[in-house]
Formats: structure tokens, sequence, C-alpha cells
């Protein structure tokens, strides 16, 4: 009789530790500032066009080397020459390799955006601009602005994964229809070997649209389903605006070249955004908020094990 009282007592305190323990395994990340991932963007378009090869680009990139100098996240770059058959130069290009070590133990994966801004407008209003670039305010630099404000928040408590940062060159280099010439940067990166060193991969790219709509994008799917589940789940909790839990599109975008390189990977593109290849891909038609939904909700899943571990 003693004993069953015993027994049912530590099986109670057991119960307890258990519910306790479970409750405390979720970490709330620390606070998204989406002001300075706002800055981050309006810098970056401040440089004007980051076509590769330019002096936008190369100071764009020195911006990223004192930012990551600053929260003392080792950062190196990976130089690369293309041979632009349009012109019939070579075309230098970086890429821009942060790597964030939480714990050596800790899976590693990879995060990229891509930092070159497009050398033509395809679709201007004003013809005249016809072959000017375009600032991309959210067609790369809002990636990229985001992942800055990542890093941020890394260096004031650490995510439970270790975490590079990959900002590429010339993702949007290719004249429409010419797929060949397009994710060279990221193409580039997955040639260096790549394969089996990240446990996932997520791309951002044009998130920063004020009116957000994210899909599941179909190559993503077909990649790592488990990954856009927990991702959807994730925006749905939070109730972030701008994630739409349905599939639509097939896009060609960087998340590919890791893919190809065995790297289960996601893109998380707003392919809705009107202003996509024109002149008025600026800050105005960008928002805080949008940055802030897409931030929120890659954190939440990097700072939580029983999130990110169902993934592939
Ligand atoms: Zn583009």
């Amino acid at each position: 009789m003693k004993k069953t009282t015993f027994t049912l007592l530590y099986l109670l305190i057991g119960c307890f530790v258990m519910t306790s323990c479970q409750s405390n395994s979720y970490i709330t990340p620390p606070k998204f500032n989406a002001q300075r991932a706002f800055e981050y963007l309006e810098k970056q378009v401040a440089f004007g066009p980051r076509v590769p090869g330019s002096t936008a680009s190369a100071e764009c990139r020195d911006f990223f080397y004192t930012i990551f100098d600053s929260l003392e996240i080792p950062v190196d770059s990976q130089a690369f020459v293309f041979f632009d058959l349009y012109s019939q130069t070579n075309i230098p290009m970086v890429n821009v390799v942060a790597s964030y070590v939480a714990n050596p133990d800790f899976p590693t994966i990879v995060l990229m955006a891509h930092y070159d801004s497009r050398p033509r407008t395809d679709y201007p209003t004003d013809k005249s601009l016809l072959n000017k670039p375009i600032d991309g305010a959210s067609d790369g630099a809002s990636g990229v602005a985001t992942l800055l404000e990542l890093a941020h928040m890394f260096t004031q408590q650490a995510p439970s994964l270790n975490v590079d940062f990959v900002f590429v060159d010339g993702e949007d280099w290719g004249k429409s229809g010419d797929i060949q010439f397009y994710m060279l940067g990221s193409k580039e990166f997955a040639r260096k070997g790549i394969r089996g060193k990240y446990k996932f991969g997520i791309v951002l790219d044009m998130i920063g649209d004020k009116d957000l709509t994210i899909y599941r994008e179909q190559y993503s799917e077909n990649s790592n389903k488990e990954l856009n589940d927990i991702i959807f789940e994730t925006a749905a909790k939070l109730q972030v605006d701008g994630f739409i839990d349905s599939v639509k599109y097939a896009i060609s975008d960087d998340h590919l070249s890791l893919i190809t390189a065995g790297i289960p990977s996601v893109d998380l593109i707003d392919f809705d955004y009107k202003y996509w290849h024109t002149e008025f891909d600026t800050p105005e038609n960008c928002s805080a908020e949008s940055l802030e939904s897409v931030g929120r909700v890659v954190a939440e899943i990097l700072y939580n094990k029983s999130l990110w571990q169902r993934t592939k």
C-alpha cells in the first residue's frame, strides 16, 4: 500500500517535470527589429543598382562586411568570373558568405538571398528605361535586409542551428527566357562542394512588397514539403500577414542551385509583386512590416528544434 502511494507520487512528479520541460523547451526569439531591417533595405538601394561588377555592388559588399564584422560573425567572399555572351566580356562576380556558429555540434543550414539588382528594366512604364538597371528594393535588397536583421538577433541569443548567410551575386543577370544566365552566384556557390554540408536551405527573394503574398512554391514543395509545412503552420500560429497556404507558381530561383546540390530547400518569394522588373521596384513600394513577417517566421523555426527537426 505504501509502495503504491510512493509509486503514484513519483509518477505524478515525473509527469509534472515532463510537462514543465516540454513547455520550457519553447524558445521565444529575440525581437525582430523591423525598422533596422528596413533601413538595411534602403541603404542597399542608396548605393545605386548593385549590378554585377559595378562600384555600387562593391560598396554594398563592403557594407555587408562592416555589419558582419561588427557582429563578430566571420565573413568571407567567393569571387569568380562570368564570361558574358551578351557583351563578350568577363564580368567579375562575388558571393558573400558569413558563417554563424552557435555550437559546433549543431547541424548547419544555409540562408540565402541575392544582392545583385537586375541590369535592365524589362517592363518599364517610361520606355527610355528599358536597358537601364533597376533599384531592386524588393527584388534582391529585401531578402538580404531580413537576413542581416536575423544575424543581429543571433548575436543577442543563439538559435538552435548553425547558419551560413549567403548573399549571392548574379541571380538576375539573364535576359528574359535565357534561364542559363540566371542564378549565377548560387550555381557557383553550389559548385564549391556543398553536398551534405547543410541540413536544409531557405532562400528569401522579393519579400518586401507592401502587399505581401507568399504562396508555397512548387519546386520547394517537391524538395522539402516538410519545411514548407512548418513555415506555413508557423505563419498561421504567429498570425503574420502575407502567407497564403496553397501552391502557386514554379519559380526558377536560387533555391534550384541548392536543390540540385542535394540540399532540401524552400524559396519564400512574393511573385505577385506588381512592380517586378519595373522602375517602381523602390523602397516606397516595400514595407518594414513585410520584412518582419518573414523574419519572424524564419526565426521562430531556427530557434525551436521542435520545429526544424521535423524537416528532411
Ligand atoms: Zn528579378
